[in-house]
């Protein structure tokens, strides 16, 4: 299963160095509340309007644990296909910190919600799986707002709070591609199950990004460094393709690797040193005392299994049973929850093989071009099976389609009126088309004997010529017939 051939390997000095990632991503659950208040979490409030006193650790405030944050928690851990623990438990986790009033935040230690599961991310050459370490859950802190005024640091507690499922992998990741392949992968389960909305630009979804090089073929692992809170994919890329060409050149220079903190400056494209890496002694972690173990029933958990939707995975599967789409299309047709509605939608009363490279095709293309999602599609599922059908049962060639499907984008039109009020149909009106071909073979009498005499292929240029002098409505395979029996 696990082919090792999409791993990034470095050369210096006639040897290869294999890089090793794992990552620590941050997910923001969907809650309308916090993890342990009844404040709002929507996004983009003025700053300071969404604080309870408990966010703001108010002297004597005591938590209380969102049960619907927990309830999102288990649904994630169960699309991972993780281990559930029935009994957790919260700890603080002790640093000083502007933004963080309670001077620690509540997270999960030794005993996360979610324990080991994987993630299956498909790649060029094949499938891979990735090992998941854990799953526990967390508060988010506020923000520091450094650019705003001259002389002060502003704090806006609107995020301190809000309930993050922390999502550790195991280091099993071997390139940028492969990173790239198990973030979306992630995003699109919990988007699935409605369990955080995967959006990077509202940093809803970033990831401490641990970074290692090893010689090729050794077992040991080299000494990490961790990339702190990367938000986009793009950066995620980049900042390993830095981090481990820089720990390659450490090395062959005979100098050690520190286990520190790190940054990444996206302008520079450089990782820099923040802080020496902390150890876990270093946040004095111990049990909250305002909160008891976490402890849920197989009774709670089963009811829960019971609302997972079909997930990727078993959709992909589907899709290629039932549809016959290669692995590639069914890949990409079930990426995204909607486009996978979309997809079906359409086929349900038009022609797979069509449908597919319409979606996957134009549709994808002026989305695309438009910055668009396809819940926001110019051209709707209904009246893009009707084109296809248009197309299915001769009414139009495949050509004159494409220029429906343009005139269809203002306004979602249906595409049989475009055909009778543009008079598009397509000729397929055998005497019709004999007159036109008819025409066309006296008017190139040089060109039939050139024909004649073994030049077959010019057997196109007189089905384009045909095409043209329809106005590109012929029936294609009608003129090829005739053209084959006239010459
Ligand atoms: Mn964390």
């Amino acid at each position: 299963m696990s082919k090792e051939n999409t791993e990034y390997l470095i050369s210096r000095n006639k040897k290869i160095y294999e890089v090793i990632i794992g990552l620590e991503v941050h997910a923001q659950v969907i809650s309308n509340s916090k993890l342990f208040s009844s404040s709002s979490t929507k996004f983009g409030a003025e700053p300071n309007t969404q604080v309870s006193l408990v966010d703001a650790a108010f002297p004597g405030m005591l938590p209380v644990i969102n049960e619907f944050c927990i309830k999102q928690a288990i649904k994630t851990g169960l699309g991972l296909r993780a281990k559930i623990n029935k009994r957790s438990v919260f700890d603080r986790k002790n640093y000083f910190y502007a933004d963080l009033p309670q001077g620690y935040q509540i997270s999960q230690f030794n005993y996360p919600i979610v324990g080991e599961g994987s993630v299956i991310i498909d790649m060029p050459n094949g499938q891979k799986t990735v090992g998941i370490e854990r799953l526990h859950l967390e508060q988010d802190a506020g923000k520091s707002i450094h650019d705003m005024d001259p002389q002060n640091t502003l704090i806006d507690l609107n995020r301190s709070g809000v309930a993050l499922m922390e999502i550790v992998s195991k280091p099993d990741l071997r390139s940028p591609e492969e990173v790239s392949a198990y973030i979306k992968k992630l995003r699109s389960i919990m988007r699935y199950l409605g369990t955080c909305d995967g959006n990077m630009q509202e940093g809803s979804l970033r990831a401490d990004v641990n970074v290692s090089v090893r010689l090729k073929g050794t077992e040991k692992l080299g000494t990490r460094c961790e990339i702190k809170n990367v938000n986009s994919i793009k950066f995620m890329q980049m900042a390993i393709n830095y981090e481990a060409n820089r720990q390659v050149d450490l090395i062959e220079d005979g100098k050690t690797i520190n286990q520190e903190t790190r940054l990444f400056d996206t302008k520079k494209n450089e990782t820099r040193s923040m802080r020496n890496k902390e150890d876990a002694h270093d946040y004095r972690y111990f049990p909250d005392p305002d909160l008891l173990p976490l402890e849920v029933s197989d009774e709670f958990i089963n009811k829960l299994i019971a609302e997972i939707p079909e997930l990727p995975d078993d959709k992909k599967k589907r899709f290629i049973d039932k549809f016959k789409l290669s692995s590639y299309e069914a890949t990409i047709l079930v990426s995204d929850l909607e486009t996978s509605k979309y997809f079906e939608e359409v086929v349900e009363n038009s022609d797979v093989k069509l449908a597919t490279n319409w979606i996957t095709g134009d549709l994808f293309a002026v989305l695309n071009d438009k910055n668009l999602e396809i819940s926001q599609s110019p051209v709707s599922a209904k009246n893009l099976s009707k084109l296809i059908n248009l197309i299915k049962n001769g009414t139009i060639s495949g050509k004159i389609a494409k220029t429906i499907f343009e005139l269809m984008m203002d306004g979602d039109k249906d595409p049989s009126k475009i055909v009778e009020e543009k008079e598009l149909k397509q000729e397929s009106d055998p005497k019709e088309l004999e007159a036109i071909i008819n025409k066309v073979i006296q008017d190139n009498p040089d060109k039939v004997r050139d024909f004649k005499s073994g030049k077959t292929k010019l057997f196109g240029f007189f089905v384009g010529l045909v095409m043209k002098v329809s106005g590109g409505k012929a029936n294609p395979q009608l003129v090829n017939d005739i053209l084959k029996q006239k010459l």
